[in-house]
């Protein structure tokens, strides 16, 4: 449903007929470390994520998996990946 609380016009999976369903009945706001992050969006309320109610979580064992701002770490992590992708392909 469209949210009509903080994050106005925005389809939201938590919102319902009896209003925001999140934990604590409303989205929450970012958090420092998503400084920079495109995901950020500024309403009347305050500056919020697009895609998590709830930024703080997503940081909390680590970095946001969604964050725009990190590409430097993505690539690399993926780099690693990659190696051990090829390696099962060679012993099959
Ligand atoms: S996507 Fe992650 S880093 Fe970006 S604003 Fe949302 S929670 Fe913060």
């Amino acid at each position: 449903m469209v949210c009509t609380s903080v994050k106005e016009g925005y389809d939201c999976f938590f919102m319902s007929k009896k209003g925001c369903q999140f934990n604590g009945g409303t989205c929450h706001t970012v958090i420092e470390q998503c400084s920079g992050c495109e995901n950020i969006k500024t309403f009347p309320t305050g500056d919020y994520c697009l895609i998590f109610p709830d930024p703080s979580v997503k940081w909390r064992t680590g970095n946001c998996n969604m964050a725009t701002h990190l590409q430097e770490t993505t690539t690399k992590r993926n780099v690693k990946i990659n190696p051990l992708k090829a390696s099962k392909r060679k012993s099959h």
